[in-house]
Parts: structure tokens; C-alpha cells; sequence
């Protein structure tokens, strides 16, 4: 088994390959199962009051201790064998780039979405600290560790960003701030990016934010359409998002946060085209933010775990096509899509479109940069949607093998010999 792949079997393989595009019609959620009475709001936990120690793994202990932010944060598995609170190895790849913590909360998240390892019908099953998210564990750590750990340059420098993920909760709000504000006082010398929960903030909660010093605001949009981001994440499944509101939380980023300091994360496959999700692309760039790509995968747990991955095919020309746009100044009205919304012509020369395959760039994680160049994702969540047999986001630079895989994906001749 290889580093980053959990150790449950997929309800469902990816079916890299076996298609050219999810179609809207079959990505549909699954009903959720009932949450007893006594485990609703995180009951289970609450009623046993055990006191947290140390580090927490998932799955580790009988009873879930209690813990909650700002004393406590989760972190992805990657991100605790980066910092050294966890062994382990990954997949082709040594560290993260990016100290990726989750706000916790015995009652987790209170949202719902249908594709998220961390929704709120998931208490029928797990406690919320035990839940896998984008396909991972994420243990617990006390945040006083964490920052001890940085003061004393304990990460090696290896670390180019931190971002704090908010989830949606009451408390996420007030307690983003204070782990941004230790954050920036113990270490002002890695940035710190916000994933927000636009249904809980105002404009003047993005403002406080960036006056504590946050660098860069993301918003998960998720969805590329209002249709499927009411049906994956809003009243479809009884969860409290809106796609209005989001945008006007990210309109807020973009004029506080101002260019190149703001963006928004997509999931391509739910059922969107590829001209869809496009267009949002561009629509964010034209107001000077990126897009942050994630391959659509059924999460173990989630209500859409019954759904195929994106095909490869489909997500590797959205992944090409947005990194014209987003880092080539490209539009997408030079872009050319059939009937069903695929891509079908680039619109550029295809000597050009070669050399940009070739450099590998484009199919790299995509998300907030970090030191290696304004192009490259110090957030590159390894295997965060794909395992590493299939990899969908590269978390380092392809290699010649990984180009040539990629190639045979977009349907393109592999070069002859030069
Ligand atoms: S708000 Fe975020 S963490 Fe919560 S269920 Fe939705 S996607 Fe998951």
C-alpha cells in the first residue's frame, strides 16, 4: 500500500479512462442516513468528557477525546509528517509545502455537502475527529505544539504557507482569529492563507482578517454552477450555503485582498462542463484572483462515495486550459467547446501548447504559492484527490514518464524522437 492511500476500499474504483466526462444527469447524491438522537451536535463525544493528550490520531483511541479550537487543530496526515508530529512516507514526494490546519470542534462541521468527508450526516457513523477529508486522516494537535514546534524552526524551513481552514461552526469565526494572530506572532515569516466560510462572515470580518495579517482569502466556490452548487451543498442536502453569498464574500476578498491575493477553490467532474467551469475560471480571473483545481473524487463516506472520479481526459484539458488562462494571460473566448460543452481547441499554436505540456506545470497541484514560483502551489496536498497509482494533481514536478501518461490522457501523440 503506498504512503497517503487508506487502508478502506473504495465504494466505487475511479474509472480513469473509461470515460470522457461526468454528465450532470448520474452525479446525483445519495439520500443520507438517519443521525440517531444521540449522536446529533457531537453527543457521543460530549458525553464523555474525556480530556485530550497530546496528539490525537484518528481511530487511535475507544473514546474520542474532547477537543476543540483554538487549543486544539487538526492537520493534514501530510502536513503532521512534514511538521514531525506523525511518521510516515509519501508517495514520490518527501514533505508538504503547505501547514494545512482545520479548525475542530466536538460538533464538526454544521454544514452538509454532499462530496466532503467532514458533513454533518456523517455523524451517524464517525465522530467528527475520526473523519477522512479529501481522501486523508487529519490529526488532531495541540496548537501550542504546533507553534513551539515553528519557533524553533522545527519544520526545517520546509514549510512555505499555512492556511487555516475554517469549516462551518459558531465559534470558526472568532477562532480563525486567534490562531492567525499567535500564527503571525510566533511566525511571521511563513503566510498564512484564509480558506474561509463565507455563510457565517460579513465584509468586515474578511477586513479584520486581512488587518491581522492574512496574506492571501480563498473561497470554496466547489460548485461551477448555481445549480449544482445548490444541489451538492445547498438545499439539496440540507446544508446552509449559497452560491450568491459566496460570491459576495469573494467580491469582499477581491477588493481588500486586492489582485493575486485572493481566489476560489473548483471541483471539476460534479457534473459540470468543461465550458462551465471555465468560465468561472476566467470570470476570477478577470477580477484578478486564480482558481484552485481539485479533481472530483468520491470521498469514502460522503453522498456522492456511489460516483465515479472525474476522467482523466475531462480533467486534464480543464487543468491545461486553466493554467492558460490563469498564468498565460489566455481567454476563453480563443477557446473552442462542442456541443456538450468539451473542450475541443485550445486556441493557440500547437507548438506552444507542446512546450507548456512538456514543462508540467499545468497539472501540478494547483492553490496559494509559495517560494518556488508565482505559478507552483506551496499547497500541494499529495493524493488529495486521486490515489498515487492515478494521480490526478501532481504534487511535484512530472517527470518524463508522468508527461508522456499525461499526453496519452488529452488523446495527443506522444513526440516522435528529436
Ligand atoms: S463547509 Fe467545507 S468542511 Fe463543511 S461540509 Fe462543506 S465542504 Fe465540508
Amino acid at each position: 500500500m503506498s504512503c497517503l492511500e487508506l487502508p478502506r476500499p473504495l465504494a466505487v474504483q475511479p474509472t480513469a479512462g473509461a470515460a470522457d466526462m461526468n454528465e450532470a444527469a448520474a452525479m446525483q447524491p445519495r439520500p443520507a442516513n438517519p443521525v440517531p438522537a444521540d449522536a446529533r451536535n457531537g453527543g457521543r463525544v460530549k458525553a464523555h468528557e474525556v480530556a485530550p493528550q497530546g496528539v490525537y490520531r484518528p481511530n487511535d483511541n475507544v473514546l474520542t477525546p474532547f477537543m476543540r479550537s483554538p487549543e486544539y487543530v487538526q492537520m493534514s496526515t501530510a502536513a503532521a509528517i512534514t511538521l514531525g508530529v506523525m511518521q510516515g512516507y509519501m508517495h514520490r514526494t518527501s514533505c508538504t509545502r503547505c501547514l494545512n490546519l482545520l479548525l475542530t470542534y466536538p460538533e464538526g462541521c454544521r454544514a452538509n455537502c454532499a462530496y466532503c468527508g467532514l458533513a454533518r450526516h456523517r455523524e451517524a457513523e464517525r465522530d467528527y475527529a475520526d473523519r477522512n477529508f479529501i481522501r486523508v486522516d487529519w490529526p488532531a494537535v495541540p496548537y501550542d505544539e504546533v507553534l513551539a514546534i515553528m519557533a524553533r524552526g522545527g519544520d526545517g524551513g520546509r514549510f512555505h504557507r499555512m492556511c487555516i481552514s475554517m469549516i462551518t461552526h459558531p465559534r470558526s469565526d472568532a477562532d480563525t482569529r486567534v490562531v492567525l494572530e499567535r500564527w503571525v506572532a510566533t511566525a511571521p515569516h511563513v503566510p498564512v492563507s484564509i480558506l474561509s466560510n463565507p455563510t457565517t462572515m460579513t465584509r468586515a470580518d474578511v477586513q479584520e482578517l486581512h488587518d491581522l495579517g492574512a496574506d492571501i482569502f480563498t473561497v470554496a466556490l466547489d460548485a461551477a454552477t448555481p445549480e449544482i452548487f445548490d444541489r451538492t451543498r445547498g438545499r439539496g442536502v440540507q446544508s446552509p450555503h449559497s452560491w450568491d453569498k459566496y460570491w459576495e464574500i469573494l467580491q469582499a476578498a477581491a477588493e481588500i485582498f486586492g489582485p493575486e491575493k485572493f481566489g476560489a477553490h473548483l471541483i471539476v467532474g460534479m457534473g459540470e462542463s468543461e465550458r462551465d467551469v471555465l468560465t468561472q475560471v476566467q470570470a476570477l480571473r478577470d477580477l484578478g484572483g486564480h482558481s484552485h483545481m481539485f479533481a472530483f473524487f468520491p470521498e469514502k463516506g460522503s453522498l456522492m462515495d456511489h460516483l465515479p472520479a472525474v476522467p482523466r481526459p475531462q480533467w486534464r484539458r480543464v487543468q491545461l486550459a486553466r493554467y492558460l488562462i490563469d498564468y498565460r494571460d489566455h481567454r476563453i473566448e480563443r477557446m473552442r467547446f462542442d456541443e456538450a460543452g468539451r473542450l475541443i481547441d485550445y486556441g493557440i499554436p500547437e507548438s506552444e501548447l507542446d512546450r507548456i505540456i512538456k514543462a508540467g506545470t499545468a497539472f501540478r497541484t494547483s492553490g496559494c504559492p509559495g517560494k518556488e514560483a508565482h505559478d507552483v502551489s506551496a499547497c500541494d496536498r499529495p493524493y488529495g484527490d486521486s490515489p498515487p497509482r492515478d494521480i490526478a494533481s501532481y504534487p511535484f514536478a512530472p517527470q518524463g514518464r508522468d508527461i508522456a501518461r499525461i499526453r496519452t490522457q488529452l488523446g495527443r501523440r506522444q513526440p516522435g524522437p528529436s
